[in-house]
């Protein structure tokens, strides 16, 4: 059993697949909380912070998420939209953390499913949890864009660096990226020693950064920085086109 908090059909806004259009698949729960990043929530009068899809989260938001007990049910209703659609679109699964998930046999169903398909599936992961390859090997054809949280998050060093978790996925798999979330003040500070870090665990994959922006104003406000800084270090630089199209409206 797992739970899905939304459902839509839009366009990949970021990494190595923006602006192919996708449909996005996004599930409940996470096993970090990332109080740095500072989007402030109320739960019964009490005021929390994490991100911006805190939502699909913190689990006081429980109720409004949709148990999924039978594959079939999905399965039917993804093949209802795909008909709507007319095509087979890239896939793109999300969160909260979608891997928590990854070794309940209605989620890996569903995954195994779509990649007999041959629709491509993207993981949208914070790349913390280590998968048993040999016992799923459905997630070999599934690309991982891993955005791994930095010190900005708030979130101890141990907890958000797995680096044999890490390993597995760039041994696993071919088409996995990095993608780093970053704004003026990390550019100026530790982002690079930062990322640099990481890369020593994951020499051969490519890395994205992106400007950290919930809203038009705020990307506007990173967005330079963050272009010079790919600049700088020879990275690849990712828009967030869903936002800059839509600002902060959710679920498109
Ligand atoms: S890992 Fe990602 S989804 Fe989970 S709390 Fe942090 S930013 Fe949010």
């Amino acid at each position: 059993m797992f739970y899905l908090t939304e459902q839509f059909f839009s366009i990949q806004g970021e990494g190595k697949y923006a602006g192919t259009p996708s449909y996005f698949l996004r599930t409940g729960g996470c096993n970090l909380s990332c109080p740095g990043f500072g989007a402030a929530y109320e739960v019964d009068g009490e005021i929390r912070y994490g991100c911006d899809t805190y939502f699909a989260v913190d689990s006081s938001f429980s109720k409004t998420w949709i148990k999924v007990e039978d594959p079939n049910v999905l399965i039917t209703e993804l093949e209802a939209e795909f008909i709507k659609i007319g095509y087979l679109p890239d896939m793109v699964i999300t969160g909260g953390e979608p891997l928590m998930y990854y070794s309940d046999d209605i989620f890996y169903a569903v995954v195994s499913w779509l990649v007999g398909k041959g629709i491509r599936i993207t993981f949208e992961t914070n790349g913390t949890i280590e998968i048993d390859f040999e016992a799923y090997p459905a997630y070999r054809d599934c690309v991982f864009a891993l955005s791994l949280k930095l010190a900005n998050s708030g979130e101890a060093r141990e907890k958000r660096i797995k680096p044999q978790a890490l390993k597995n996925i760039q041994a696993n798999t071919k088409e996995s990226f990095l993608k780093f979330t970053i704004d003026k003040q990390l550019a100026e500070t530790t982002a690079f020693e930062e990322i640099e870090e990481i890369r020593q665990i994951l020499p051969e994959l490519d890395v994205y950064c992106m400007p950290v922006g919930e809203s038009r104003d705020t990307i506007w406000h990173n967005d330079k920085t963050v272009f010079h800084f790919c600049m700088q270090h020879n990275f690849l630089y990712s828009d967030r086109l869903h936002i800059r199209v839509f600002d902060t409206t959710q679920g498109v």
